[in-house]
């Protein structure tokens, strides 16, 4: 199929009828509480203007038919009750595992035809998976009006990833994509998904928050995941405590001092210093002074390289290149090992800022990066 206008037009000469509806969902950014969301912990994450957008329609006959402008191939045509996990499935299994996650949980879906395309860039840290999963989720639960709450809308996209597609990822992602809105950021607990908009007014402050997608990703991410992941557990499980997050900033120095393994120290003081960045970026955003934001990303940048280690070389470079020039502040924002940056700079300052990333991956030999600034934009919508 060559790509029509417009998303109805290209899901019509696919389907041959009018979808019901078209629905979007944005990728996002985390502004500061990193790998902190499977420790119960706090996270600050925006939406991103970049959206998946799906032209959905229902069906009554067990048939799910799927789509996608970005990627090679047609239309995948699976049934609804023959859906399982499985491992090393395509992209199909983001949307076909919500319809399973749905349908585990009582929801009666009996099919759809679905025809998705994003502007979120795949594999950059910026959530396309999540984007996707929410707005299928969004779809069906305004089409067989399910009734469910945006919680439920991202709990059903985390469950779709942890046990259909198989990755391992929090709650953050799909919270970002199904609640974030406009003009803020959202302070997210993950313990229980309670969570506030905090304006986050970056033109009004004369500011830009730029991403900076190093278009890099290291073979090393694969397993450091589900490592950190462990070792925070275990960390835990020492300090007698249900997660990391009841570890409070000014225990920390004693409960250092209780760990006897370097490897899980550096963890929980990455985890517990998050969190209490976190609480810090909010205090500031409350009192109105974005700009004293900018240092406490780097300061996160620090912890995430040196005591969780999961930076690269290209992220490090970002940050020290951007912050050579007077950016505010900058860090790897995502899962890390490649992926992006965010940097904090005077609005007047982002094209020199910019340009000095630029050549600072030229000199270096690396691939040049994209870079873009972030609005905070609106969360999951029905479009038409
Ligand atoms: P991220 O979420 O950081 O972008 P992931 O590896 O979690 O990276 O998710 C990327 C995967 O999501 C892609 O490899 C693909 O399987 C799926 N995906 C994302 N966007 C699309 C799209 N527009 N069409 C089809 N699949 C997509
Ligand atoms: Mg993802």
């Amino acid at each position: 199929m060559s790509p029509g206008a417009s998303p109805a037009e290209d899901f019509e000469a696919l389907y041959g009828t009018a979808p019901e509806g078209i629905w979007a969902a944005p990728g996002r950014v985390n502004l500061i509480g990193e790998y902190t969301d499977f420790n119960d912990g706090f996270v600050m994450p925006l939406a991103l203007p970049q959206t998946a957008v799906a032209a959905v329609s229902r069906r009554t006959d067990g048939v799910l038919r799927l789509h996608s402008a970005d990627m090679d191939g047609g239309v995948v045509q699976l049934r609804v009750e023959e859906l399982s996990p499985r491992a090393g499935a395509g992209w199909e299994a983001y949307p076909a595992g919500v319809v399973w996650a749905l349908r585990t949980a009582g929801h009666a879906v009996t099919g759809a035809d679905i025809h998705l395309a994003s502007t979120v860039p795949t594999g950059a840290g910026l959530s396309s998976s999540a984007a996707l999963e929410t707005v299928i989720a969004l779809a069906l639960n305004d089409l067989y009006e399910l009734g469910l709450s945006r919680d439920r809308l991202a709990v059903t996209g985390q469950r779709a990833e942890n046990g259909f597609v198989g990755v391992p990822c929090g709650i953050m992602d799909q919270t970002a994509s199904a609640c974030c809105t406009d003009g803020h950021v959202l302070h997210l607990d993950t313990r229980d998904i309670s969570r506030r908009q905090i304006p986050f007014d970056l033109a009004g402050s004369g500011l830009k928050l730029l991403v900076v997608d190093t278009r890099v990703q290291h073979a090393l991410g694969d397993g450091a995941y589900a490592e950190r992941r462990a070792g925070c557990e275990s960390g835990a499980r020492a300090l007698g405590v249900r997660a990391l997050r009841d570890i409070a900033y000014v225990q920390l120095p004693a409960a250092l001092s209780r760990l006897s393994d370097e490897t899980v120290r550096r963890y929980v003081r990455h985890v517990v210093t998050d969190n209490h960045r976190v609480g810090r970026v909010v205090a500031h955003l409350d009192a109105g002074d974005v700009r004293a934001v900018g240092p406490v990303l780097t300061e996160g940048h620090a912890s995430l390289r040196d005591d969780l280690r999961v930076s690269c070389p290209e992220l490090d470079l970002v940050v020290s290149a951007a912050n050579t020039v007077g950016a505010l502040g900058a860090r790897m924002t995502g899962g890390g090992f490649g992926g992006s940056a965010i940097v904090l700079v005077e609005a007047t300052d982002a094209d020199m800022v910019a340009r000095s990333v630029v050549e600072a991956f030229a000199t270096a030999g690396y691939a040049a990066p994209r870079i873009f600034p972030a609005v905070p934009s609106a969360g999951a919508r029905r479009l038409v």
